[in-house]
């Protein structure tokens, strides 16, 4: 296909001329020769001596001319030597001296030409001989000439280089190219050329093996082909006619290597040539030597390329995996594409929830071109997962690669068309070569990574590369991803383990997974003790507990109703209120302790009731009083009428009294009651109190006063710590319906005087003796022998109590009677 031209017959031309010269010579010294003998002998009168020179002149001539010019020289010796010195000038006569001296003449002419011949015969040969062993130790310095070159070439690229300029230069030709066999061994690629004109090469860039080209028909059959001259080539390949370069002689030899034949090996000469076997054979040897080279190269770049991938994918994992944060990983990820794949690279998250895909990192080689390549994909951000369109859309929905060696126009054209803002950033970053690979995990693809070149386009070992790097990217991303997770779940679970509800997860299977420390308050048992086991097995009751329990929807945990069930726990029966959540991997209930709002709740409508009941009592009493002092059929005598009327103006105090206790608990907790302490000496104050109650006091209940001696002065504030006392000693006396002692003592301590009501009445059980300071608590109706009350006067008393800087405590043992303690500081 591709050969020189030049005219045939050159060397022929070269020598006629020197042929001429030689005839010429040849026949003036066999016509001169003898004539000069001739001359040089006319006046001998023996005809030995004319004889004599004659022959010699006839092997003068048979030396320059030959057989040839010994014969002529014979005839121009035979006729003057008979005419002028055997016969002496008859002419008729030849006699024996004559005859003996042609005889002589003629012998000398072929037996000196035969002499003669064999020497130049034996020394042609010699010479011969010479020049071969000249022309294979040219031959074998040439190709040691390529193997020397090619011993120091390791990278693919130098062998080339070598073959072709060592090559070339051995095979005495002006132009050389090397082709190499396409992975499938369809066609052939030329893949380095030296002195052709590349208009020529360009088309056969690619060329079928099994075309009728020279070098593929070198290549199919693994033998050489020489071509003499451009006709001879077109003869045999019509094809190249008109398409390749004018050219002379040609050879194409196969590169048979280790593996089979890899490509071939053409070279072109300047002139028309002959080849020799010896020349033949030297190319077929380039070939060879070239393909071993070659294939040698390949095998180290490769093993190279191996290694620089082990290592750069080494690498990567190392400083991959070495970051649980996700940013930190993307950015590592991003820095390590660019700039050794890529010129710059963006990596895409697909937002399950939502079905859109994000970009979340881009790295551009150069930090001001970053801000466009981040505006290139921005519009990504409305992208979603079944865009048609989008590449990385399609590329995370079928987890498959994709590369762009180069990226069609159209592409960026319609990239542009949906989204003119694109075109501003397409003037600041180009896109000639892309990868997308996906980001899988299991099998979960949730991103992509992006590869793009600017001006070169990506190789396949890139691609490869590429793929190999987001496996890893992957697996990082995955880690940090769950790591985030399970940062968030240890998060979520240490705000559970604290949270004042109980909570409790259950498997599938109906074990506890989670048990944290408020359900271990509320039910007593150990979070160790209900791992793993049913809660039913540590928790009795378990199953009346969560039985009401409606399990809400996973999707709606908020529409989860509470409902509240007793329990029994060590510190007593409690209430909880328990919700449900059901979801794919079990249930979780939330337990809130609800027993004093409970209490709260019942403390409310057992106020409701007695105050309802205290408050008709006396409204019955005036009720009737009053109904029956308004009747006019009977007489009702004076006496009786001021009766009516004392039982309405003491019944309607008692229900004043009620109200105002309701309407100061009420003014208490608003903060709206203003306590002022004074230095109060206790013992008169005491007294004054008891007088009073002593009044009121049925005469069964006998009231004092003890005094150890030393005064008892408090800070306190006067009138409210009337009403506390009067509240007590109401107390004491109620809740001794049998009567007794009731005694007020008073005592001093170390900055602190303590006043004790101290009765014999019916006491209260250990475990009520907190609650009775509740707002509107009260004992059991049985415990109190039905004894009314607002359930007030207590709460109302250690709020007054405790905003004088004192506490009022009890202690009591039912049945023997309590003693309420006001501890107040000393004046
Ligand atoms: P009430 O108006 O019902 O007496 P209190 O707040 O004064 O309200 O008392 C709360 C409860 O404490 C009472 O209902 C009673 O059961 C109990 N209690 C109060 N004082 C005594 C006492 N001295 N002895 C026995 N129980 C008492």
């Amino acid at each position: 296909m591709i050969a020189d031209a030049a005219p045939r017959g050159h060397a022929k031309a070269a020598r006629w001329p020197h042929l001429r010269l030689r005839w010429g010579v040849a026949m003036l010294v066999a016509v001169g020769a003898p004539a000069l003998v001739t001359l040089l002998a006319f006046t001998s009168v023996r005809t030995v001596v004319p004889a004599l020179l004659y022959v010699v002149a006839i092997i003068l001539a048979t030396i320059v001319g030959g057989r040839i010019g010994g014969l002529v020289a014979v005839v121009a010796s035979a006729f003057p030597f008979f005419y002028f010195f055997a016969s002496r000038y008859d002419r008729n006569e030849l006699n024996a001296e004559g005859a003996t001296a042609l005889v002589v003449f003629v012998v000398a002419a072929l037996f000196g030409s035969e002499v003669l011949g064999r020497e130049r015969a034996a020394r042609e040969r010699a010479e011969r001989a010479v020049r071969q062993s000249e022309s294979a130790l040219d031959a074998a310095t040439r190709l040691q000439g390529v193997a020397d070159a090619l011993s120091t070439a390791h990278t693919p690229q130098e062998v080339l280089d070598a073959v072709l300029t060592e090559g070339v230069r051995a095979a005495e030709a002006r132009g050389g190219l090397i082709a190499t066999v396409s992975d499938d061994g369809e066609s052939l690629e030329v893949i380095a050329s030296r002195g052709y004109d590349l208009k020529w090469i360009e088309p056969f860039r690619h060329f079928p093996v099994s075309g009728n080209f020279p070098l593929s028909e070198a290549v199919r059959t693994g033998e050489g082909v020489f071509i003499g001259s451009e006709t001879e080539r077109d003869e045999r390949y019509p094809e190249l006619v008109g398409r390749s370069q004018p050219g002379h002689g040609l050879v194409c030899v196969p590169l048979v290597g280790e593996r089979g034949t890899i490509g071939g090996l053409v070279f072109s000469f300047p002139t028309d040539q002959e080849f020799s076997p010896e020349r033949r054979a030297l190319k077929i040897a380039l070939g060879r030597q070239a393909a071993l080279a070659l294939e040698r190269a390949r095998l180290s770049a490769a093993e190279r390329t191996l290694r620089d991938r082990l290592t750069f994918l080494g690498e990567a994992t190392a400083l991959l995996t070495s970051s649980l944060d996700l940013e930190t990983t993307l950015e590592r990820l991003t820095g390590l594409a660019v700039p050794l794949l890529a010129d710059w690279c963006s990596i895409s998250m697909l937002v399950e929830e939502t079905g859109q895909i994000e970009q979340v990192v881009v790295a551009h080689q150069d930090p001001e071109r970053k801000r466009w390549a981040e505006a290139m994909r921005e519009r990504s951000r409305a992208i979603r997962i079944d865009d048609e369109f989008d590449l990385t859309a399609q590329v995370i929905r079928t987890s498959e690669p994709v590369f762009l060696r180069e990226v069609p126009q159209e592409l960026l054209d319609e990239a542009v068309r949906r989204d003119p803002s694109a075109a501003e950033a397409l003037e600041h970053v180009s896109i000639r070569s892309a990868i997308t690979v996906p980001l899988v995990a299991g099998d979960r693809t949730f991103g992509a990574l992006t590869l793009v070149a600017e001006s070169r386009e990506l190789e396949d070992s890139e691609f490869d590369l590429a793929q190999e790097l987001a496996a890893r990217a992957a697996i990082a991303v995955e880690n940090a991803r769950l790591y985030r997770e399970a940062e968030r779940r240890a998060e979520a679970a240490l705000a559970l383990a604290y949270v004042g509800d109980g909570v409790v997860l259950l498997d599938r299977e109906g074990r506890v997974r989670f048990w944290n420390s408020a359900i271990a308050a509320i039910t007593g048992v150990r979070e160790a003790d209900a791992f793993g086991r049913r809660p039913a097995e540590v928790v009795p009751k378990w199953e009346e507990l969560t039985r009401l329990a409606e399990l809400a929807d996973a999707a709606t945990p908020e529409r989860a109703r509470p409902v509240t069930v007793p329990i029994q726990t060590a510190s007593g029966d409690r209430w909880v209120a328990v919700t449900g959540v059901a979801f794919d991997e079990g249930v979780v209930y939330a337990l809130r302790d609800v027993s004093d709002e409970r209490a709260l709740e019942r403390a409310r409508s057992d106020f409701v009731a007695t105050a309802s009941h205290e408050l008709r009592t006396p409204l019955a009493a005036v009720y009737g009083a009053a109904r029956t002092l308004r009747r006019t059929d009977i007489e009702i005598p004076a006496e009786q009428r001021d009766r009516f009327l004392e039982i309405i103006v003491s019944e309607t105090e008692r229900l004043t009294a009620i109200v105002s206790q309701i309407l100061f608990a009420g003014q208490l907790e608003d903060g709206r009651v203003d306590v002022t302490t004074t230095a109060t000496d206790l013992g008169p104050f005491a007294e004054s109190v008891l007088d009073s109650a002593r009044l009121r006091a049925p005469e069964e209940i006998e009231l004092r006063l003890e005094q150890n001696g030393s005064p008892a002065v408090a800070l306190a504030d006067e009138d409210k710590l009337r009403q506390v006392l009067v509240n007590l000693l109401d107390n004491a006396i109620k809740y001794s319906p049998d009567g007794g002692d009731v005694t007020v003592e008073l005592s001093g301590g170390v900055g602190r005087v303590l006043l004790t009501v101290r009765d014999g009445g019916l006491g209260i059980p250990p475990g009520e003796q907190e609650r009775i300071f509740e707002k509107f608590y009260r004992l059991d109706p049985a415990l109190t022998r039905g004894v009314g009350g607002s359930g007030l006067g207590l709460f109302i008393s250690r709020e007054l109590v405790s905003r004088m800087g004192g506490s009022l405590t009890v202690r009591s043992q039912p049945g023997e009677g309590a003693a309420f303690v006001v501890d107040l500081p000393a004046a």
